[in-house]
């Protein structure tokens, strides 16, 4: 199974496009690595200031939900429901959910956008701090780790570019803030980078994924209240070996939680060794398989 995967996989994580116009081909096809350079400013006497905060397509990550939550002092859940759109993660066909724009076309305002600029701009989501820029990650068959690599996007309505300041990828995503939203969505990134992979390939054994476990996805990357009752409140800690120490942090500890969720994810979807199952839960497993398919 894991040699499936192992394919040239070339996956779009923040494709950085907010408002896409007809007809135009945003991205330059030009990968970028962190010392290279290109000219970009954004402030508030550009002509265009804001018009990307209007029809934005913000695919929210687990930390952008759990920074934007904590910023509007709610809980993830209530963020959901009044700030975010359900919607599908077409290159691996995985629920996210999407910063609600206005407008019943969807092509209002962001909900925290002003006249001043972003309300929320201490937590902006990541895709509006990589902006103008994307991420990609691709795996190489035979190589043992991602890599990471990023490109312009260069809307005709964004005058950025056009300012002189020149800058590399390296000192913008430092600037913006990037790193530590991308330390914690690693795991995250990985789990769509696979999953896109399995798509091209056909899925598991060529099965789709199933239903039921797309909607732990979006539980993982959406809800962590609900993921912590997960774990408190069912199998889960029968079924799986936590350390006790690392228990006590998961209680309270949102950010530590969600790595626990990627580990778990990563787990039931690739058979990866992230989590290791209860020997007593594994043995009856695999008496399981064997009473099922004959084998002694
Ligand atoms: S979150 Fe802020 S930067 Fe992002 S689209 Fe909304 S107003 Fe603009
Ligand atoms: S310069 Fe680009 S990023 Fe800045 S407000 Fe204008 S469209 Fe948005």
């Amino acid at each position: 199974m894991m040699e499936r995967l192992d394919q040239n996989t070339k996956t779009e994580i923040f494709s950085g496009i907010r408002t896409e116009e007809a007809g135009s081909t945003p991205v330059v096809p030009v990968q970028h690595r962190p010392e290279d350079s290109f000219s970009f400013r954004c402030h508030r006497g550009v002509s265009c200031w804001n018009r990307c905060c209007h029809g934005a397509d913000v695919t929210l990550t687990p930390q952008c939900i759990l920074r934007l939550s904590h910023h509007l002092s709610i809980r993830p859940r209530e963020f959901l429901a009044q700030y975010t759109v359900p919607a599908l993660w077409e290159r691996a066909e995985l629920p996210v959910a999407k910063l609600k724009m206005g407008g019943e076309d969807g092509k209002g305002p962001c909900p925290f956008v002003t006249a001043e600029g972003c309300s929320v701009y201490e937590n902006r989501p990541a895709t509006c701090r990589y902006y103008p820029l994307g991420l990609a990650t691709v795996k190489l068959k035979d190589a043992e780790n991602k890599d990471d690599f990023y490109f312009l996007v260069r809307e005709e309505h964004c005058q950025g570019h056009k300012e002189a300041l020149t800058q590399t990828v390296a000192t913008f995503r430092h600037e913006q803030g990037v790193e530590s939203y991308d330390a914690v969505n690693r795991g995250w990134m990985d789990i769509l980078m696979k999953a896109v992979s399995w798509k091209v390939l056909g899925g598991p054994y060529g099965k789709e994924m199933a239903p039921q476990t797309k909607k732990m996805f979006f539980m993982v990357s959406t809800d962590v209240d609900a993921l912590r009752q997960f774990v408190f409140g069912t199998k889960f800690l029968g079924t799986y070996e936590v350390a006790p120490e690392a228990l006590k942090v998961l209680e309270t500890d949102d950010e530590a939680l969600l790595q626990l969720g990627f580990d778990w994810m990563k787990n039931v979807l690739f058979n990866e060794k992230t989590i290791i199952m209860k020997q007593h839960i594994l043995q009856a497993a695999v008496a399981k398989v064997r009473e099922e398919t004959g084998a002694s």
